[in-house]
């Protein structure tokens, strides 16, 4: 199979199609924006997620449409650059077309796989009913429906066991995204309790974060590690380290042997790259990066690209890069400048190369943390910092405006305006709560022994 350019085929387009309009796909399909490339964007989302504000979300300081972008705006002024709704299932290397779950086929002649990654249950994919991840709006919204819920029940029960396990959450994983979620359960349930309940006792408030390894944290510093655990356990987050879960069910945790009601259960134990290998027929365990070339191209695989979580490209110590957003976007762009640079003028890209803008997580009101490598920054002004980056990386000026008042508003105020609990709420993936409707309506169905 040669290598077509525009030289070998002066009258023919290129086609170069992209799966998945994340961080990735999305930095990509921008680069090769307005230039004589045609370009496919596949995503079976019709929305861009900041998934790094997706906490926010599931403890109601945003709402998810400020924090989703749909694709098709954002890549309408690009007129070469068409976007496509809909779910990939496979790839035909040979026949060079990527395969939709309707049965459709589109051709390409490169391809760029940017499908990101998925939360790994490590082998207990059953938790996944009973502990939510935080990889979309819909699990978000569970999440926060779930939360809200639960203190609604607790107001109205009249037994304390019971408004303790309704006032429990457990948080499973102490990496960025766990933490983040601990401190902001603890704040939300704190300022709930103290401002708007009449029948709760702060003292039953409990949110414990369960980590597995011996600290939390285990990809930043270890005195940055620290100060993210004394912050946590300063506005009364039970931090647990080397203490993996044992079992999840709908209305408990299991660790240390001891089975602890809890009614919030959230997974932010680990991802795994989404499942595209398994379309290339590359070997190794399922849930495995795909190994790619200094110039990003998958190994073997000449005209196909690998990009983001999903790819493991490696770094100047011969580690994989990290999962984060700024590895994505950068390597996003890279490819797409090296593809116009391929594919128009025929020569060859210098290899991708990494620039770590720095690691960072929050910890809650006033507390980050900031990793630069050889300098750190924690506390308010790494707060700081934290906000104007990540307001700075929404994806438009509206998103960066919208969600700029709210915090400024939410930081005045503590208040949290995204306290919604739908009509529709509790959707199947969440386990129902202990209700005394449902009681009342099983008690009857025991009774008349009717299918109700
Ligand atoms: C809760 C959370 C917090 C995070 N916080 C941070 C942070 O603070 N800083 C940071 O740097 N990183 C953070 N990350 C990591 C960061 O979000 C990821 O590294 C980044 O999203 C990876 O970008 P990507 O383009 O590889 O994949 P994604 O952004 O996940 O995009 C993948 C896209 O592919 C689409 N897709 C997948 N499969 C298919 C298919 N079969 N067919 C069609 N479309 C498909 C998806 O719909 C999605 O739009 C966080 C992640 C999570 C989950």
């Amino acid at each position: 199979m040669t290598n077509p350019t525009l030289a070998e085929t002066p009258n023919k387009k290129h086609h170069v199609v992209i799966i998945g309009a994340g961080f990735g796909g999305l930095a990509c399909a921008k680069a090769l924006g307005d230039t004589e490339i045609e370009v496919t964007v596949i995503d079976r989302r019709n929305h861009n997620l900041f998934q790094p504000l997706l906490y926010q979300v599931a403890t109601a300081a945003l709402s998810p449409a400020d924090i989703s972008e749909p694709i098709r705006r954002t890549l309408a002024r690009y007129r070469n650059i068409r976007v496509v709704l809909a779910e990939v299932t496979g790839i035909d290397a040979v026949a060079q077309e990527v395969k939709l779950s309707d049965g459709i086929a589109i051709g390409y002649d490169r391809l760029v796989i940017a499908t990101g990654s998925e939360y790994n249950y490590f082998g207990h994919d059953d938790w996944r009913r009973a502990a939510p991840g935080l990889k979309s709006v819909h699990e978000a919204r569970q999440i926060r429906h779930h939360l809200l819920l639960a203190f609604e029940k607790a107001e109205r029960a009249t037994d304390d066991a019971e408004k303790r396990a309704l006032l429990t959450s457990v948080v499973i994983g102490g990496g960025p995204t766990g933490v983040e979620m601990a401190g902001a359960v603890s704040e939300l349930g704190r300022f709930m309790i103290g401002r708007d309940f009449r029948n709760l006792d702060p003292s039953f408030l409990r949110v414990i974060l369960l980590e597995a390894g011996p600290r939390i944290l285990s990809s930043f510093p270890e005195d940055l590690a620290r100060y993210a655990q004394d912050y946590l356990e300063g506005i009364g987050v039970e931090v647990l380290t080397a203490t993996p879960v044992e079992a999840i069910a709908t209305d408990h945790v299991v660790f240390n042997g001891t089975k602890l009601p809890a009614s919030c259960i959230v997974w932010g134990a680990g991802v795994k790259a989404s499942p595209a290998g398994t379309w290339l027929g590359l070997e190794g365990k399922p849930g495995a990066r795909i190994p790619v070339d200094p110039d990003l191209q998958v190994k073997d695989h000449p005209f196909i690209y690998a990009i983001g979580d999903t790819a493991a490209a490696l770094g100047p110590d011969d580690k994989p890069l990290p999962a984060l957003a700024q590895v994505a976007k950068q390597q996003g762009h890279y490819l797409g400048k090296a593809l116009c640079q391929t594919l128009t003028k025929g020569t060859k890209p210098e290899a991708f190369r990494f620039r770590n803008r720095g690691n960072t997580a929050v910890i809650g009101r006033n507390a980050a943390i900031f990793d630069f490598g050889r300098w750190q920054l924690k506390g308010r002004l790494a707060w700081l910092l934290w906000a104007i980056v990540h307001v700075y990386l929404l994806v438009n000026f509206e998103k960066r405006i919208l969600v700029s008042i709210q915090w400024i508003w939410r930081y005045l105020t503590s208040q949290r305006g995204a306290r919604l609990i739908e009509e529709d709420a509790v959707p199947s993936t969440v386990r129902d709560l202990p209700d005394r409707g449902n009681v009342e309506a099983s008690r009857l169905q025991e009774r008349s022994g009717e299918e109700m």
